[in-house]
């Protein structure tokens, strides 16, 4: 079994988030699994949750928090509901992984498509400019 570890950081629209990985004892403000700190740049995950499931469900859920507050929708939504929204997005979208192993390969496929286009793109512009 291949374990995939979370990397240090990951990038959210232009921000690059911190990920803080917490000892089991650490307690949260709510008794979450996770937590996004948009102000911090951090995002929280409890160390045991992280090899399961579970965990990428935690992980994917900060994520989708992330977005909302990154790209400008957290202020549309009451907290209640941007953690209703959230909770079923994250919920819905592991379990269409899980019941469908081949989309996160075919996503991957396509997303390496395009970062082959990026590294043409700028080879050939040499670069940022004005
Ligand atoms: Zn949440």
């Amino acid at each position: 079994m291949v374990v995939m570890d979370l990397k240090e950081f990951i990038k959210i629209g232009y921000r690059n988030y911190k990920i803080d990985v917490w000892p089991d004892s650490f307690a949260s403000t709510e008794d979450a699994e996770g937590e996004f700190f948009s102000k911090e740049g951090k995002i929280g995950i409890k160390g045991s949750t992280i090899g399961s499931a579970h965990g990428a469900n935690t992980v994917l859920h900060e994520i989708l928090h992330g977005i909302i507050y990154q790209y400008g929708l957290g202020e549309d939504l009451k907290e209640v509901k941007e953690e209703k929204i959230v909770n079923t997005l994250a919920n819905g979208l592991i379990t269409v992984f899980v019941d469908n192993p081949w989309l996160l390969d075919y996503f991957k496929s396509k997303v390496e498509v395009e970062h082959h286009t990026h590294k043409i793109n700028s080879e050939q512009n040499g670069g940022p400019q004005g």
